[in-house]
């Protein structure tokens, strides 16, 4: 069922990222491969595959750090794949990245001030709004204090940084986030905290989420749908429940059996998938997931299967279906 247009925030159409091997240069790393889905505006889209799988290739391609190889991207109707210069850098105001390591991505030479002064700097607005006012405004929906912002990174703890990397995200009020692996490298109790911040400030901005992780218990916390993502392909989506209720793909179930069950699912069996990922330079002919499905048949090894309808709102990629 296609939602109202709208309601659509942002639209990927056939996005492909390819980069160019290192060791054999014929053959692209095939990233992201033909990936068509949407963003509602206000929902909080989960993506979840295995290491590798292309879900942070896509997730930075959506919000322009990477250009895609082929495909569209659009942006409230705005077709963001091919924007260069003065177009692109107004593009990023509306789409910020939250990073998963807040140690990396925090210059430790400067002050929090600093850094949050920094996207008003690079978009030239000091002299347009309030900026003082604007970075106590943002301390403060991340639930820090001023005096933080005479801290360096160093002086602040792994979560605190964290807070302090979605305040930069939030500084220019953008309409869509990317939450790339963002509560992952920190301790669980703080995980908590982080993700509700999150789920606050989604409520309060009216913020609209892409959310990576390989932790599939915070996706399935966070999220209101989900795109379940191998070799670079988008294999099923489905809204939360729907998921939780069903799962077609092969791979959707063995991923999703990894997760503590509740209920009449408790003490349901893990599915153990054999075998390693295959190289996305070299990716399995038909489909990919062929070389590690056990429902696997003679049609799967050639032709690639489409994502399709199945149910409204629930979208398969499997010849089974
Ligand atoms: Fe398995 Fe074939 Fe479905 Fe791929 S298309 S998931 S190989 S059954």
């Amino acid at each position: 069922m296609e939602p109202a247009l709208t309601d659509v925030l942002m639209k990927a159409e056939h996005v492909k990222v390819y980069f160019k091997g290192k060791r054999r240069r014929d053959l692209p790393v095939k990233a992201v491969d033909d990936v068509s889905f949407h963003i509602i505006k206000g929902e909080t889209f989960g993506v979840v595959g295995e290491s590798g799988c292309g879900k942070s290739t896509l997730g930075r391609t959506l919000i322009r750090l990477l250009t895609p190889t082929e495909g569209h991207i659009y942006l409230d109707g705005t077709d963001i794949a091919g924007l260069k210069g003065a177009e692109l850098k107004e593009m990023r105001k509306k789409a910020q990245i939250i990073f998963q390591d807040p140690s990396a991505c925090l210059n430790p030479r400067r002050t929090i001030r600093e850094i949050l002064m920094e996207p008003f700097e690079i978009h030239q607005m000091k002299g347009e709004i309030d900026v003082e006012a604007r970075i106590l405004e943002l301390l403060k929906l991340v639930g820090l204090d001023e005096y933080h912002l005479s801290r360096y990174p160093h002086e602040l703890s792994g979560g605190q940084k964290q807070r302090i990397g979605i305040a930069r995200a939030l500084a220019l009020k953008p309409d869509i986030i990317i939450c790339d692996e963002a509560v992952s490298a920190l301790d669980v109790s703080v995980q908590a905290q982080v993700l509700n911040l999150l789920q606050e400030l989604k409520q309060k901005l009216k913020l609209t989420y892409f959310f990576i992780s390989h932790n599939l218990n915070v996706v399935y916390q966070v999220s209101d749908r989900v795109g379940v993502m191998y070799l670079g392909k988008m294999v099923e989506i489905a809204a939360y429940d729907q998921l939780y209720e069903k799962r077609y793909h092969p791979y959707t179930e063995a991923l999703l059996s990894a997760i503590p069950k509740v209920g009449k699912e408790a003490g349901a069996e893990r599915i153990h998938l054999e075998g390693e990922v295959p190289s996305p330079s070299n990716p399995p002919s038909g489909c990919r997931f062929h070389t590690r499905c056990k429902k696997a048949c003679e049609r799967c090894t050639q032709e690639i299967p489409e994502l399709k309808e199945i149910e409204p709102g629930h979208f398969v990629a499997c010849h089974l279906y």
